[in-house]
């Protein structure tokens, strides 16, 4: 038979599942010995019966009984008994806390006799000598709070009623009305109900309570638990537990009251005594803002012996929990009630600095302290932002996309961005959406702005891979990037030049230049503040402390994706340990796209030798630079990637610009030939067309053109003096023949470069895991590969069979609404479906080559969730965008926990 009530006495600390957080922890409190008002908890197995049948198991109303009794027997009174009457609250309490968002109910157990009997016990709580007051007031908060939660009046009604008996008194102050005053209030709030709800207020204390236990239940549904458990990403199939907890009452007088504290600041982590505190009231008129509440340092002054005992028990909290906890209490008429507690929530800063201060406490290990920050706490603390004091105009908002805090002249096209940019300006980059051509403008901002898009646009995606303040989707802005200017929904315009703001973390827009505070972590990171520099903070110290557990604990390797010799000093610094994806395409932009064309548009071998032997030397001066910058760390190299024709103009461009020269006379052969060589390479779907391997296979010399320079640079490199360990790259194999071909190529040019120049090149060969089936034929890969690196972006859209850019703005959000993804499978990898590829292949690999390098480099390397699966399947490192460095190893370290 299953048990659905727990005495308190019964419980602990470890069975929230079970109990939920606040029973299972007023169970652990109880039996610390801590004063906790006796009482039992109904388990969320319960309510997930009746959830599902509608209504409760059919024993739980015994078992009730039984606790019930019990309950009765400790206290000597019986619930709403007529003198001297039990009362209870009625309080729900999930797994997981969900502040304010289900249901309680205080002082069940009040009816028209007991409330008498609860009047003549309480003496004294009044001004006047008496508790009349009290015990009215105690009655007619009962109806109101079981009428809005547990019999659906609307709140209103019940304000109204109360907002009139005030008038009448000519007051603003609840407390202004008397007994008479409270209990008149009392008769007109049953009327309320018989008319709103169609029944009387119950007068059985019994049944008082099993409808609020109801209630409890189905709050569970409500739409604010459901909105927030979404928000949250927290299963919609727990259930609650509910607490029926004996009453304290705070509101007898001065010499009661009740408060919250904390063990330690949540804001920034510093030990002492933090809370606030209220005399004569109850727990809900706190949060109500009734009254102003005092700090809680000044309960010493109130009730110096109550403060000493709180103080006494917040130190065996923190010593029992290890960590900081958060505390409702109760001080009735001198005497403490403790009655929630838990682990409390905190801020990014003050979770750092906790860890190392219980960490020298003794508290807790250093692998613990690992584990209580986060990536995304980390990553948090790496992003500049806006001073709070400053005084600002927000002219819109949008999603906070990719957190921290930029200001500079609006500009509407990449183009302008990086213009200004060179000439020292700070820029914002604003269009209604991004796409792969403003990288370069994007790369120029202080931050990005668009109008249209989600969480996982191009624009947000890119912005949080570059570490890069982004504010998207912010749809009342109207950005018009032909005129240059954008026009908020208040007419402001914002003119092309005009300084804006934007704040990543919150989604804000600003007029105008608010000042900004940089992040001190990144400080560190670059190197510029040293951890033991007099002016490093707490918070700095702790980052540091932190970081060093975590390289110690780690087992995968963090690498970084980096192209430039920037991007790899950085990473360097940031304490990658190799490049793990440099990709090749940007060394064919800019002057080289002419190259590129005359390679495309060669008629013979001679004129596309002729063009590849240009291209070589500046390949080769990219590598000693990139080689160079990661003194002899690994680096991984792909040969290029995307389709070729995107290396050549815009076909409505240079078709506009032919007609013209057409009309004039003046035609041009090189742009005809030109023309007919965009318009034959057009791809319907270039994502699936001719690009990857399929190009080196396709066109002659382009990979091995690459695979020279590679081999030339690290040769270079090498007889300088240096060491170079390249690992050379083929993307998108889908069969062990395509590698063949290329590696046996590209394995003879690098025996030449060796033998030529007698330099010690230390290179692989191996292949990018992106497709399906190369993930499916992974055991006959290997025999051809010297590594694996799952590009996990293209696999994940060749899994699902869509590609990001198209469907991310178009029905993404659509899915995330509907619960088809938690999150966007190109943030997270997808464990079941994708996740399931990288497996297979890891282990088919691994079982054709014991020694094949395991790595992975698509933007889930940065990702915390996904970087604890890469520690699962075993893999040899993740690599990501320098900026994610620090979070890489941070969460490969607690995957290691
Ligand atoms: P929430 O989860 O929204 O904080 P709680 O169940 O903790 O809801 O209760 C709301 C308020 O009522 C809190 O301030 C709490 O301290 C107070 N409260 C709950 N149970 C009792 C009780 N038995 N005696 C006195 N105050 C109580
Ligand atoms: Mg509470
Ligand atoms: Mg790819």
């Amino acid at each position: 038979m299953p048990k659905f009530v727990y005495d308190f006495t019964e419980g602990n600390k470890d069975l929230k599942d079970l109990l939920g957080g606040k029973g299972a922890n007023l169970a652990e409190m109880t039996n610390l010995g801590l004063p906790v008002p006796p009482g039992f908890t109904i388990t969320t197995d319960a309510c997930r019966v009746y959830l599902e049948q509608g209504q409760e198991p059919p024993e739980l109303r015994d078992e009730v009984s039984e606790y019930l009794e019990a309950l009765e027997a400790k206290m000597g009174r019986k619930l709403g008994q007529a003198d001297g009457p039990l009362l209870v609250s009625v309080r729900s309490g999930a797994k997981f806390s969900m502040p304010g968002m289900m249901d309680t109910v205080l002082n069940i157990g009040l009816n028209d006799e007991s409330v008498l009997g609860l009047a003549a016990q309480a003496d004294g709580a009044d001004s006047d000598g008496k508790s009349d007051r009290f015990a009215w007031d105690s009655y007619r908060r009962l109806i109101q709070m079981f009428g809005k939660t547990v019999l659906g009046v609307d709140g209103e009604h019940f304000d109204e009623a109360l907002e009139e008996a005030k008038r009448a008194k000519g007051t603003h102050n609840d407390l202004d009305l008397n007994a008479e005053d409270l209990r008149a209030l009392v008769e007109s709030f049953k009327a309320i109900v018989e008319k709103e709800a169609g029944r009387s207020f119950p007068q059985d204390p019994r049944e008082q309570m099993d409808l609020a236990i109801r209630a409890v239940f189905e709050s569970w549904n409500g739409d604010r638990a459901k909105l927030y458990r979404r928000q949250e990403r927290i299963p919609n199939d727990l259930g609650t537990a509910v607490n029926v907890c004996s009453m304290v009452f705070g509101n007898l007088g001065m010499d009661s009251g009740t408060g919250v504290a904390f063990t330690r600041d949540p804001a920034s982590g510093q030990t002492g005594v933090y809370g606030d505190y209220l005399q004569n009231a109850q727990g809900e008129d706190v949060v109500a803002g009734i009254r102003n509440t005092v700090p809680l340092d000044q309960l010493e002054q109130i009730d110096a012996s109550s403060y000493a005992e709180l103080t006494g028990i917040m130190t065996t909290l923190e010593q029992h929990y290890r960590d900081l906890c958060d505390i409702e209490f109760t001080i009735e008429r001198g005497k403490l009630w403790m009655l929630q507690t838990r682990v409390g929530k905190r801020t990014a800063g003050a979770a750092f600095r906790i860890a190392v201060q219980l960490v020298d406490e003794g508290l807790i290990s250093q692998d613990e302290a690992v584990d209580r920050v986060t990536g995304a706490q980390l990553a948090q603390l790496m992003f500049p932002r806006f001073d709070e004091n400053a005084k600002t105009e927000q002219i819109a908002k949008g999603m906070n996309a990719s957190p921290g805090a930029a200001s500079g002249k609006a500009v509407f096209d990449s183009y302008t961005a990086v213009k200004w940019s060179r000439s020292g300006e700070k820029v914002i980059l604003i269009r209604r959406e991004t796409n792969p051509d403003d990288l370069n403008g994007m790369i120029a901002a202080q931050g990005i702005l668009t109008s249209r898009g989600g969480k996982t646009s191009h624009a947000a995606v890119v912005a949080r891979g570059m570490g890069k303040t982004c504010v998207c989707g912010a749809e009342s802005l109207d950005v018009d990037t032909k005129r240059r200017r954008m026009t908020a929904p208040n007419g402001e315009v914002v003119e092309e030049g005009d300084v804006i703001s934007v704040d990543g973390t919150s989604g804000a827009v600003y007029l105008g230049e608010v000042p900004v505070v940089a992040s001190p972590v990144v400080e560190y990171f670059e190197g510029r503040l040293g951890a033991d520099s007099p002016k490093a903070d707490d918070l700095v110290k702790a980052v540091h402390r932190i970081m060093t557990w975590s390289d110690e604990r780690r087992r995968l390797y963090v690498r970084a994706n980096a192209d430039t010799p920037e991007d790899a000093a950085r990473a360097r610094r940031f304490g990658a340990q190799g490049i793990g994806l440099c990709r090749t395409e940007h060394m064919f932009l800019g002057e080289r796209r002419a190259l590129i064309e005359r390679l495309i548009l060669a008629e013979d071998d001679d004129e596309r030798e002729a063009a590849l032997n240009e291209l070589l030397p500046m390949q080769r001066d990219d590598f000693v630079a990139i080689f160079t910058a990661m003194g002899g760390l690994p680096v991984t190299v792909r040969l290029l990637d995307p389709p070729l024709h995107e290396f050549l103009p815009d076909i409505t461009e240079l078709s506009v610009r032919v007609a013209v020269a057409e009309a004039k006379g003046e035609e041009n052969e090189n742009d005809l030939r030109l023309l007919q060589a965009v318009h034959k390479m057009h791809e319907a779907n270039p994502m699936l067309g001719l690009r990857g391997v399929r190009l080196g296979l396709v066109i002659p010399g382009l990979f091995m053109m690459q695979v020279r320079a590679i081999a030339e640079a690290a040769a270079q490199v090498a007889k300088a003096g240096g060491v170079a360990r390249v690992e050379i790259m083929v993307p998108l194999v889908g069969a062990v023949q395509e590698l063949e071909i290329i590696r046996d190529e590209a394995q003879q040019v690098l025996d030449e470069v060796k033998e030529r120049t007698g330099a010690d090149v230390r290179s692989l060969i191996g292949t990018m895991i992106e497709l399906p089936r190369a993930a499916l034929t992974a055991g006959q890969i290997a025999e051809a590969a010297q590594f694996f690196s799952f590009g996990t972006n293209d696999l994940t859209q060749t899994t699902w069979g869509f590609s990001r850019d198209d469907v991310e703005g178009a029905f993404f959000s659509a899915y995330l609404d509907r619960g088809i993804f938690g999150v966007s499978p190109f943030e997270t990898l997808d464990r079941e479906g994708v996740g399931k590829l990288v497996r297979i292949a890891a282990e088919e690999g691994r079982k054709a080559r014991p020694e094949l390098k395991l790595g992975v480099c698509g933007e889930h390397g940065g990702d915390p969730d996904s970087v604890h699966f890469f520690h699962q399947v075993g893999l040899d490192y993740v690599s990501c965008s320098p900026f994610r460095v620090p979070v890489a190893r941070l969460e490969a370290a607690r995957a290691a926990i």
